[in-house]
């Protein structure tokens, strides 16, 4: 038997170390030493209800555990074989236990792709991980196919950047194959800021060779030779496994000099950054890593020119690496097979907020946004209504449950008026105040601008005071023009990103939620 325990920052931060310390101990007890292994893996994916464990291969799923559970569940199910139900998943929906772990709604109805290894190996183990097809991809991209041929795959593949701009990464790539120079570099930006979104760095806890590998196929394909994954300090526990992977690689010859025995050379190195939003864009993120201050620059020269140190760089986020080695071993038809006509693969998505099933969630692309939050995510809790979604964190827009068919699709999220952002998905019921949700957001942009320039710096500055004047019942009535005034300023004269969609979720909240502005204007509600 295989004891999957779950072994994310979420599952640590609830005791699943004590529960498997605990379970270490039971199972010594019982002499199961030689017929179970207790295999702490990354986040499996259910948060809310760790500490987490699946058993296998009885196929059953424990949460909520505590040392104290786990004398009963050796006993009982290891050595009796009673699995114990009240440790069960129970249905907000039907109240009903669900015995069986693939019965689980949760996870019955996603497609992990990218996080096909979740829940599953240790990532502190390269023969897990080559176990689960590891480093197939690398060595077909090594020792069959020509730099162009990985590109062409990746093309066919038709993914796009999962960091939230979705901009096709084949195209991304041959741009950087094409400029000669002595040295050029691949970035993963795992400089993840979105309130409420987790995805990169579950996936780098749960299966950072993934990751590696796909960035050494990406240098392969543009003859890159140095490798940074930028990822924020306050990730500690990735920033290990992605360590120890990386030294686990170099000693199997998987990374570093005359990679599989081939001319190819490429190495990878963990840069830390300091946590301040602003390095998530791709110029200040570079910057960041040259030991300057994370303050974006102005492009072009885009970065596939003149990037990292003013050499070719391609930069690319956690799950879009995280891809590249299955696009491989599958080719890039396989992957395009799902999704929309634009939009192709699967897409990972952080769940929070007011729903049942909060946790990391993978869907096809074309999943409607109800199924998200109902099936997978259970509905809302406490018999209570949903109002709307955020989609997109800080830069995105919050969609109103009237469009909650709207389907996972780059270009039909932006149709309701959001973006599909890197993932996080923050769901919000009708006790919500919409005003006071844009006003979040925006003292977090207002918090993290550079103050490079002044539109953004004092824009969004100017902004914050009217809608906490606004929340306060002090609103005029001529603030909601003055916010779209502004609004139309920054988003027109801001040098990067995080300054032109710096508006977003005010100008989205004052499209689909006007009346509640207006309520606390003139009704001082
Ligand atoms: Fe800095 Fe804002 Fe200007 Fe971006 S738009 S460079 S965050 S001041």
């Amino acid at each position: 038997r295989h004891l999957f325990i779950c072994g994310g920052t979420g599952c640590h931060a609830t005791g699943s170390l004590k529960v498997k310390a605990a379970l270490h101990e039971e199972i010594e007890k019982h002499g199961l030493e030689d017929t179970v292994r207790i295999v702490e893996t990354g986040c499996n994916g259910f948060c809310a209800l760790g500490p987490l464990m699946v058993v296998h291969p009885d196929n059953v799923f424990y949460q909520k555990m505590t040392r104290d559970d786990v004398a009963e569940i050796v006993s009982e199910h290891l050595v009796n074989n009673n699995p114990i139900e009240r440790l069960m998943y129970k249905d907000p929906q039907s109240k009903k236990r669900v015995p069986l772990f693939s019965d689980i709604p949760f996870f019955a109805l996603q497609k992990p792709w990218t996080l096909r290894n979740k829940g599953i190996i240790n990532p502190e183990s390269i023969e897990d991980y080559i176990g689960r097809e590891g480093y197939i991809g690398l060595t077909k991209a090594l020792l069959e196919m020509q730099p162009s041929e990985i590109i062409d795959e990746m093309k066919a593949s038709g993914i796009r950047g999962r960091g939230g701009a979705g901009f096709p990464t084949g195209m991304k790539w041959s741009f950087a194959a094409q400029n000669d120079s002595d040295m050029k570099y691949v970035l993963c930006n795992a400089d993840e800021g979105d309130p409420g979104a987790f995805m990169d760095r579950s996936i780098l806890e749960a299966d950072p060779h993934a990751v590696l590998e796909g960035m050494t196929i990406a240098a392969r394909a543009i003859n890159a030779t140095e490798g940074y994954i930028y990822c924020r300090s306050e990730y500690p526990l990735a920033i290990k496994r992605v360590q120890i992977a990386i030294d686990q690689a170099r000693e199997m010859g998987l990374l570093g000099e005359n990679i599989l025995g081939t001319d190819f050379s490429f190495d990878i190195f963990i840069y830390q950054g300091a946590g301040a939003f602003v390095c998530g864009e791709e110029t200040a993120l570079m910057r960041s890593i040259e030991g300057k201050r994370g303050m974006p620059i102005p492009r072009p020269p885009f970065p596939a020119a003149q990037g990292l140190w003013k050499k070719p760089t391609i930069l690319n986020n956690v799950e879009t690496l995280a891809n590249v080695a299955q696009i491989m071993v599958n080719g890039g038809k396989w992957y395009s097979s799902v999704g929309t006509e634009n939009s192709k693969g699967t897409k990972v998505f952080a769940l929070s907020g007011d729903v049942n099933n909060i946790g990391l969630v993978e869907v096809p692309m074309g999943t409607s946004l109800r199924s998200i939050v109902y099936d997978i995510g259970g509905g809302i809790p406490k018999k209570r209504k949903l109002k709307a979604v955020q989609l997109g964190g800080p830069s995105g827009g919050c969609i109103p449950e009237k469009y909650m068919d709207v389907v996972v699709d780059y270009e039909e999220i932006a149709k309701v008026g959001a973006i599909m952002g890197s993932g996080g998905v923050i769901v919000m019921d009708d006790k919500t105040c919409m005003v006071d949700m844009a006003r979040f957001f925006l003292e977090f942009i207002q918090e993290e601008s550079c103050g490079k320039c002044t539109p953004c710096r004092e824009g969004t500055r100017r902004q914050l005071e009217i809608l906490e004047r606004i929340c306060e019942g002090h609103g005029k009535p001529e603030d909601i023009a003055l916010i779209e005034e502004l609004s139309g300023m920054i988003t027109s004269s801001a040098l990067c990103g995080l300054g032109q969609t710096a508006s977003n979720p005010v100008l989205s909240v004052l499209r689909h939620f006007r009346d509640e502005f207006e309520a606390h204007i003139y009704e001082k509600k």
